[in-house]
């Protein structure tokens, strides 16, 4: 276990969002970050996560707390830097939490004091750098043990649930059982969705908060078709040899993607080809296999629609030992199927070494895909939906979780039974055979984005609630 890594984090300017969201959204935003600067006037707001790459909550973090700097409020980032034994127990709380059973270990009295100890040792490390008025967001399970150890250093502790499923069965309250006494002791518990607030906590301490995108990371940033042909073309995935892969970085600076992807693939995808895209960490919950069988199930004439799904390419991820893991299985899977259906399988493993180049590469691929699709089996939110929505693309996602929050089917896109493979294959067939629906779906996808889960919002959002929260202790 080594020393949590305190991230260098930029600060962005909260007013390009201005023109965004209209003069009243964005004087309610100046307001909270008025009332947040004069409230937190010598004091600090810690996020401590698990990891600095890959996943939906670094993602976030990475974009929203710049901003947050940006309007002068002193916001930082920890990351826990823990040996792989915990990583393995908290990825199989995940997946209990998830209801799903991950490696089938046990979470008893041992696995509980290995837990303790770790983030005992770990909160040593912060001693001296948090302060008694300081605020510590705590995100997920990996972190949820620290929260006795920051409430005994005086400082208001948030835990923020990012993930989680709506009717949790014995194995998920197995894991929430696990986790109470950490997260009883958090001053609050933010989740992502109001049915996924657990059952045993005083529901007078908990809200619930949609997660949110940034419009102007490398990750959702405008990108012309010129250009995503070009940074398709320079990560590998295409045949193309574009000059022009360029990008705005997140500090503001240009980049250019050099790196090229691990493409598991019989033949580039083509400019005219059809494609449906999923981008996702290796994970069975996304069910990457579903989407292989709905593809193998295809009739002919639809034989000229590709799929490509797309991650971190393995052994990225700190703290998911299972994504190796998957991706093999994955590529197993690929192999063993007819050639006429392998050939339109395209697997991508993403290099993690440059996140923004990594980002952009993730715009490129879901600007470029025909339909973006999501096949969760589980998903707390799902930031890949928002994603996608708001490049004005048609989702196809899982009638579960945060993707049915999301998206309002046949409005802002499509949902389906996720253990229907016939049902997914209908609804993308039916979207690249009218385009004009297609193009209608994605323009509300957008507004409904823009309207929903843009980051500026939700940090206006956050001082509010840190200002509520403060009224009440007082
Ligand atoms: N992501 C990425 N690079 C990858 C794969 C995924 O940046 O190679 C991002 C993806 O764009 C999204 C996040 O990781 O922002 C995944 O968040 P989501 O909520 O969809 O799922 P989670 O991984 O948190 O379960």
């Amino acid at each position: 276990m080594a020393r949590p890594k305190f991230v260098l984090l930029p600060s962005r300017s909260p007013a390009a969002f201005a023109p965004l969201l209209g003069a009243a959204e964005y004087a309610r935003v100046e307001a909270a970050a008025r009332r947040a600067r004069e409230q937190f006037a010598g004091r600090a707001i810690w996020n401590v996560s698990s990891t600095l790459r890959g996943g939906g909550v670094a993602e976030m973090l990475r974009s929203l707390l710049p901003y947050a700097r940006g309007a002068w409020i002193d916001t930082r980032w920890a990351v826990l830097r823990e040996d792989p034994a915990f990583f393995r127990l908290t990825k199989r709380l995940h997946n209990n939490l998830h209801g799903d059973l991950g490696d089938g270990g046990p979470l008893g009295d041992e696995e509980r004091a290995a837990y303790e100890e770790t983030l005992e040792r770990s909160a040593r490390h912060f001693e001296g750098l948090v302060h008694t008025d300081d605020v510590v967001f705590l995100h997920d399970p990996q972190t949820a043990g620290l929260a006795p150890h920051f409430r005994a250093l005086g400082a208001t502790v948030v835990w923020r649930c990012h993930i989680g499923i709506d009717e949790p069965g014995a194995t998920a309250l197995a894991a929430q059982d696990f986790l109470l006494p950490d997260v009883a002791a958090a001053d609050l518990c933010v989740f992502s969705r109001r049915g996924l607030v657990w059952p045993d906590l005083d529901p007078d301490r908990c809200r619930a908060m949609a997660p949110s995108i940034d419009p102007f990371s490398p990750k959702n940033q405008e990108l012309g078709e010129g250009t995503v042909t070009a940074i398709l073309g320079a990560a590998g995935l295409t045949a193309d040899d574009a000059d022009g892969a360029l990008f705005t970085r997140a500090d503001g600076s240009p980049g250019r993607v050099e790196r090229r992807a691990e493409v598991i693939e019989d033949e580039p995808i083509a400019a005219t080809t059809k494609l449906v895209a999923q981008v996702s960490r290796w994970d069975r919950l996304k069910d990457p296999d579903g989407l292989l069988e709905c593809l193998a199930g295809e009739p002919a004439d639809a034989a000229d629609v590709h799929l490509l799904l797309a991650g971190p390419d393995a052994g990225a991820v700190a703290d998911d030992p299972e994504g190796a893991l998957v991706w093999n299985e994955v590529c197993g899977h690929r192999r063993a199927l007819p050639e006429a259906v392998r050939r339109r399988v395209h697997l991508v493993g993403l290099p993690m070494a440059d996140l923004d180049e990594n980002a952009v590469v993730v715009n490129a691929i879901q600007r470029r895909a025909d339909v973006v699709v999501q096949k969760s089996l589980a998903e707390g939110f799902g930031l890949t939906v928002a994603e996608a929505m708001w490049k004005r693309r048609p989702v196809v996602g899982s009638r579960i979780g945060g993707i049915a929050e999301q998206i309002v089917d046949g409005e802002s896109g499509l949902l389906v039974d996720p253990r229907d493979p016939r049902e997914l294959a209908a609804a993308i067939r039916g979207l690249l055979g009218d385009p004009r629906r297609a193009a209608r779906l994605g323009a509300a996808a957008h507004d409904r984005v823009r309207r929903r889960y843009l980051g500026i919002v939700r940090l206006a959002e956050y001082g509010e609630l840190l200002g509520e929260l403060e009224a009440a202790r007082a």
